[in-house]
């Protein structure tokens, strides 16, 4: 995982239909695509009937392998629509080594008029930038994860290495084009990887009898049958798995409960905190059908880290593959459709212009540059120089950058309302929670003052308070006081058309004000307005808009000061709260060799999760940061590769600083 991939090059052939170059072979049968695939994938897999059984709030998952112009995944989802209960929901996982331009997608589509509603809402959620990686997509009954990397390795970046967790496709698609054309793909260790992520009893079918897909797939424990091909074709395959075989463990699995810690859907879920860590997280779990009740000692929702008047949308991109790079690129992505699509009006997509303002910058800028040319990323990160810069913002910018045209500002406390407001959720302010005890049930939550609130699973989610909560005391979470200047914009200021950032950040005037900022003072957690930080903002702006600045420095600015939340490796915390001691037991041969593997898991205290640290990217990284918390919680497939999963895993640092043989 990690490294940019080649989108799909495509011929159109005279009669319209996409014809793949580098495999010679067409991605779907050119009497009729859609009915070959009602008829191998959909019937051969009895979707219909297996859909029509299940009850409300279940859930059924279809694999594919080759997702091609995803006219499979709308095939199902239309379906799915057809059969299924209204409150059932359909996960589809693909992978896809060489992803179609959105414009070749668009043009494969339109030759389906009856898919056009689902296919449009495909589109409009189709990844800007096709990253090596998982991307989420969310609609309102059916979620895609698309794997953009080879087949066999995509599956096997899924898996946590837990059964229950990785026994989860329930029908297999297997797609792909014809193993006498592309036999690297149809490898034993794709149907290896393909019978570690079955659940029991999975069902598979495929277009193809040859000989090398039989016996993969037989080796890998399933049994075959041969039925009538689609159309011309005399014979395909499809069957299902007789049995499981082992999954051998490759790594210590220390972010896996001892005993399987999801909670079912409908029971009682207690959130503390609503900034937009606990607003994502409630919102993730409300819509998987948890009752939800969140908890805020402010007076209304995010009022704390959360509250500037204007928060920017801004990932750090990295040309290195590895956690960081692929986190903020994968949480920018997730997060550029996930508010147009919950707060539309809170959202303001009027453009980022991310600045180089040093040598440093204009290095890592000319790297990213390098690595972005391959990837046809213009519709979300376009290279630009300065003259470029300053048309876009509309002012004179001495620098050269990175315009993200899709990205911008967002209103906080809005948006936090926003994601709030659902039949699921009740919000509950001025509701400090003092301490929480483990109960029969689950958990009480405790109020200075009030009765306890009993809940069957807790989400701490309150940035640099939740270390005040003896299970989560282990977290080194440091808090960073930031202060925001705003000052009456001028008519120069008001020019200004994207949002900036660069040493710090200025977004357009909003209702007559302009919010710049802001300061980052390390373990300082007052909230009082300091004059000498106003000075520092100011200095930061005039590096970006001197007459603004001048003009700002004769005004008396207002501003805010609040506490954020970061970790030592700049990652959130997203994932479930082991017991400290049980960890460090079950682990402490790490102190001697870090590298061994101890098959043990340690004990996690069932229904305690935590979702924090999110520093000052809040808003980028906690809708994904929330979906991941939402995959721990719910046991559903994960948004993220497992190396990610274990990069966000709260317990990641009390692991390493065993390997460091390290008390904290
Ligand atoms: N299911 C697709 C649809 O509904 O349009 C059609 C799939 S097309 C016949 C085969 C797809 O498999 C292509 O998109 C191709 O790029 C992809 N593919 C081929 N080799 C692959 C590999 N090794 N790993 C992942 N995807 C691969």
């Amino acid at each position: 995982m990690g490294t940019e991939h080649p989108h799909a090059d495509i011929h159109w052939r005279e009669d319209g239909q996409p014809l793949s170059r580098a495999f010679d072979d067409v991605y779907f049968s050119r009497e009729s695509g859609l009915e070959e695939t009602r008829y191998v994938f959909l019937q051969q897999n009895q979707l219909a009937e297996r859909w029509r059984a299940l009850a409300a709030g279940d859930t059924f998952t279809i694999g594919e392998t080759g997702f091609g112009t995803g006219l499979n995944f709308l095939a199902a989802w239309q379906l799915w629509h057809r059969e299924a209960p209204t409150d059932a929901h359909l996960h589809f996982i693909s992978v896809e080594k060489y992803p179609l331009r959105a414009a070749d997608l668009t043009r494969a589509l339109a030759l389906w008029p009856e898919l056009q509603p689902l296919a449009e809402q495909l589109l409009e959620a189709y990844p800007p930038l096709l990253a090596a990686g998982v991307h989420r997509l969310r609609f309102s009954r059916v979620t895609l994860t698309l794997v953009v990397g080879e087949a066999s390795e995509s599956f096997a970046a899924l898996r946590l290495g837990d059964n229950i967790r990785d026994r989860q496709v329930d029908a297999w698609f297997l797609d792909g084009f014809a193993p006498s054309k592309n036999p690297a793909m149809w490898s034993d260790a794709l149907f290896r990887n393909i019978a570690l992520l079955s659940a029991d009893q999975a069902t598979f079918a495929t277009f193809t009898c040859a000989g090398l897909v039989k016996r993969g797939l037989k080796a890998a424990g399933f049994e075959l049958e041969k039925v009538p091909g689609f159309g011309r074709k005399r014979e395909m395959l499809r069957g299902r798995l007789a049995s499981h075989a082992a999954a051998d463990p490759t790594a210590t699995p220390w972010h896996l409960p001892r005993h399987h810690n999801a909670l079912p859907a409908g029971t009682e879920i207690a959130v503390i905190g609503a900034g937009i860590a606990g607003a994502t997280a409630a919102r993730a779990l409300a819509e998987r059908g948890y009752q939800v009740a969140v908890f805020e000692r402010g007076e209304a929702p995010g009022r704390g880290g959360s509250g500037n008047a204007q928060g920017i949308l801004y990932a750090k991109m990295s040309h290195r593959p590895g956690p960081n790079g692929d986190f903020n690129l994968h949480a920018l992505l997730f997060a550029l459709r996930y508010y147009p699509r919950h707060c539309p009006e809170f959202f303001h997509a009027c453009g980022l212009l991310q600045l180089a303002q040093g040598t440093r910058e204009e290095e890592l800028h000319e790297q990213l540059r390098h690595w972005l040319a391959p990837l046809d990323a213009e519709a979300l990160a376009q290279p630009v120089d300065s003259a470029r810069a300053s048309e876009l913002a509309g002012l004179s910018l001495p620098y050269s950058g990175i315009y993200f045209p899709r990205a911008g500002w967002l209103e906080p406390a809005n948006v936090c309302t926003a994601l709030l407001d659902h039949p699921n959720i009740r919000l509950h302010c001025r509701a400090e929670i003092d301490h929480l005890s483990p109960s029969g049930r689950g958990w009480q939550l405790h109020r200075a003052g009030g009765e306890p609130y009993e809940a069957d699973g807790v989400v701490i989610c309150c940035a640099h308070q939740a270390p005040g909560f003896t299970q989560a005391a282990a977290l080194p979470l440091r808090p960073i006081r930031g202060q925001v200047s705003i000052a009456h914009a001028t008519e120069e200021s008001a020019r200004l058309r994207t949002a900036i950032c660069g040493d710090g950040y200025v977004a357009p005037a909003s209702r007559g004000q302009q919010s710049f900022g802001a300061t980052f003072k390390l373990k300082e957690t007052g909230t009082e307005l300091r004059k000498e930080e106003h000075r520092e903002n100011l200095e930061m702006l005039a590096q970006l808009m001197p007459r603004a600045a001048q003009d700002f420095a004769t005004q008396s600015l207002t501003g805010r000061a609040a506490v954020r939340a970061a970790t030592p490796d700049y990652l959130p915390m997203a994932g479930p709260l082991p017991d400290w001691e049980s960890l460090r037991s079950t682990y402490s041969f790490l102190r001697r060799n870090r590298k061994a593997l101890i098959p043990e898991r340690c004990h996690y205290p069932p229904g305690l999760f935590a979702l924090c640290g999110l520093g000052s990217r809040g808003f980028t990284y906690a809708p994904l940061a929330a979906e991941v918390l939402a995959g721990w919680i719910s046991g559903e497939p994960m948004p993220v590769t497992e190396e990610l999963a274990r990069a966000l895993h709260p317990a990641r640092f009390a692991i390493r600083d065993l390997g460091k043989n390290r008390q904290r």
